[in-house]
């Protein structure tokens, strides 16, 4: 910040004084011409004049280079010139002096060292001024310095003022700049948030809203009225993992995309549709006529969706499930009648009924899994886990042919559970995979043991359920433990049900055709329960055909079930496969099931499932070592 404060502006104020002043001096001192002279550079000026008659000086007058010669008024000391004309030195300015002969003058100082001017008292006369006169300019001299100091200082603030407000309004400027850029931030930041907002809450693959924004706006509905009637329909495509797994998870969205569009075709109006996982769909009907709609609603979208859907010139039928929750009878919240809808989905008949509400029963049937849930969790790390094991037997010879491996779970707090209470549980949390191949560790080590200690040929038959079964590494750990444990893969027999097969007939002959290429038997569990279809029985390559106990409890009372037993190990016969009735209790039931040539039986009538050290001690201990056509043909 430099100033230059030779042109520097002296302020009304203490020009005034200044003037006050110059009139004072002359006046006291009785001299004509008393005068303040400014130093401009280029000229000087008579600044301030004495206000007198006999002044020939008047104010604001320039150019004064001849009247009153520089080197007068820029001599830095005090100058005393008696008279000029006996000055030699002085002479040459004499004509410009307006008659004025002799001259005292002290110099006057910006504070910085710069030379303001002078201030001066000129007399027609010769006049020596007297000392009074001379220490009165003095002090004058040291008064108008010290305005001068003052106006210096003043000039400065004005100056750092003057850079301040420019400061200021440069930043002003940038402010405004940066405004602007800020709200475009903001903007972006907005449509951004926008954007985020609609990922948050919408699904990509079908623009449907998902899970969080389904349940905002149920909470959004309940807001305006707890006791608002509607119904929150849960649809679950079924077996969606194997059709992925099968033809691709291109097919697989496709199909998604074309279930939400049916639904979005079927549905306008009062219906809010949401994609809530994978492969569930949520519909929320809002209506006061709550009972009829939602009923009609569910029929109507249970034909829809059941039709085939026709996706890369396939025809794929994905059955689904639906569970329906109403409100507010089953729930107060958005999640809870969500969460029961689902409940409602998935312990729902496979068969019967397209869809199934809510119930009470369901509503204690899901406390009891949630706290089983809970315990489950920890159960194979804690060794809850053991197996136990059932003979098969030979109807006829009553030898042991071999025994199924079933789990039993003992836990401190539940005491023991049983396997149908929580094998499905297992099966939904994922659980299963692990607690599978614990069972077939188990097993395999188990038998071969026995094999290796009684060197009996028998084979061990293991359950494995639908979700291990389309575990892609199933073959491969199989395969593996039998060569740990050095088991002839003709002694393991691995269970399944119908489930599988319906579920995805393509990934079912493969994983069977793949355990029949190493060796492992593989057996159809619980025939009869299900769609039974005899189709089946050709269509795979089955050993074994298991008949559902429950055809063997009533073969005493119903014609129809031995009728169905009947044709069943026929036909069993006929394909060549192994037939076990399971469920023989009483020795009639044997009676039956020998008669109709149905070779192996499995039930309390011969030995209930026993931990390994008993099954040993009442099974194979007592064996006859004497080994039979039968038995040669499993080993
Ligand atoms: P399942 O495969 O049909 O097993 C036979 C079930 O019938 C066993 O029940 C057995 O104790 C029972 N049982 C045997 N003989 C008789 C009889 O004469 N009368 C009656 N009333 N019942 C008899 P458990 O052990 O409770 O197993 C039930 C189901 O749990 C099994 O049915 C099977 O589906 C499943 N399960 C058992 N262990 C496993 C396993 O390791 N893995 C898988 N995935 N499922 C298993
Ligand atoms: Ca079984
Ligand atoms: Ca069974």
């Amino acid at each position: 910040m430099s100033v230059d404060i030779r042109t520097a502006v002296v302020p009304d104020s203490i020009l005034a004084g200044w003037q006050q002043t110059v009139d004072l001096v002359s006046e006291i001192a009785s001299i004509p011409a008393v005068l303040i002279i400014r130093d401009q550079g280029e000229e000087l000026q008579v600044f301030v004049a004495s206000d007198n008659q006999t002044n020939p000086f008047s104010k604001g007058s320039h150019d004064v280079r001849g009247s009153l010669c520089q080197a007068f008024v820029r001599h830095e000391n005090p100058l005393h010139v008696a008279d000029i004309a006996q000055h030699p030195e002085w002479q040459a300015c004499l004509a410009e002096m307006h008659g004025m002969v002799s001259y005292y003058g002290l110099p006057l100082y910006w504070p910085c060292g710069q030379v303001f001017g002078t201030i001066c008292i000129l007399d027609s006369r010769e006049n020596n001024y007297a000392d009074n006169i001379r220490s009165l300019l003095a002090r004058f001299q040291k008064t108008i310095e010290a305005d001068l100091d003052s106006m210096a200082r003043q000039a400065r603030l004005e100056a750092a003022n003057e850079v301040l407000t420019q400061l200021h309004e440069r930043q002003q400027q940038e402010l405004t700049e940066l405004r602007g850029q800020l709200s475009k931030e903001v903007d972006n930041r907005a449509s951004m948030a926008q954007t985020l907002e609609y990922v948050q809450r919408y699904d990509a693959l079908t623009g449907l809203p998902n899970r969080a924004a389904l349940l905002s706006h149920m909470e959004h509905i309940l807001a305006v009225n707890t006791n608002q009637q509607f119904a929150v329909l849960y649809i679950g495509l079924q077996n969606f993992k194997t059709i992925n797994d099968s033809y691709g998870y291109l097919v697989g969205d496709q199909i998604l995309q074309t279930v939400s569009d049916r639904l979005r075709h079927d549905l306008a109006g009062n219906f809010y549709v949401a994609r809530v996982t994978g492969n569930e769909f949520v519909v929320l009907l809002v209506t006061s006529r709550i009972e009829e709609l939602t009923v009609r609603l569910a029929n109507r979208l249970s034909h829809s969706l059941n039709q085939p859907l026709v996706i890369d010139q396939q025809n794929i039928t994905v059955p689904i499930k639906m569970g329906l929750a109403m409100s507010p009878a089953d729930g107060p919240d958005a999640s809870t009648l969500l969460k029961k809808a689902g409940a409602a989905m998935n312990l729902g008949k496979v068969s019967g009924s397209a869809y199934t509400f809510f119930t009470d029963s369901m509503q204690l049937a899901l406390d009891e899994r949630c706290r089983l849930e809970s315990h489950l969790v920890d159960a194979l790390k804690n060794n809850e886990f053991s197996l136990h094991f059932q003979p098969l037997i030979a109807t006829e010879s009553r030898k042991l042919l071999g025994a199924e491996a079933l789990l039993r779970w003992f836990n401190p707090v539940l005491g023991q559970v049983r396997p149908d209470q929580f094998i499905s549980l297992a099966e939904r949390n994922g659980q299963i995979n692990d607690i599978g191949n614990f069972v077939l560790r188990t097993a395999i080590e188990q038998i071969s043991n026995w094999y290796r200690l009684y060197k009996y040929p028998m084979r061990m038959a293991v359950n494995i359920s639908p979700v291990q079964f389309r575990d892609t590494g199933l073959v491969r750990y199989v395969a593996d433990l039998l060569a740990e444990f050095q088991l002839p893969p003709s002694m393991l027999e691995l269970e399944i049900t119908e489930g599988v097969l319906m579920q995805d007939e393509y990934q079912a002959t493969r994983v069977i055709n793949a355990l029949k290429r190493i060796g492992v038997g593989v057996s159809l569990d619980d025939f009869g329960t299900g769609y039974a279809s005899l189709s089946y029985l050709q269509k795979y390559a089955f050993d074994t055909l298991k008949i559902d106990r429950g055809f063997i409890a009533h073969l005493d009372n119903s014609e129809q079930d031995r009728e169905l037993a009947r044709a069943i190990i026929a036909m069993a016969k006929k394909l060549k496969l192994n037939v076990i009735a399971e469920g023989i209790e009483t020795q009639e039931q044997n009676d039956f099931i020998l008669e109709e040539g149905c070779d192996c039986g499995q039930g309390y009538l011969y030995g209930r499932p026993v931990p390994a050290l008993e099954f040993a001690a009442s099974h194979l201990e007592t064996q006859t070592f004497a080994i039979d056509d039968e038995q040669m043909a499993i080993a």
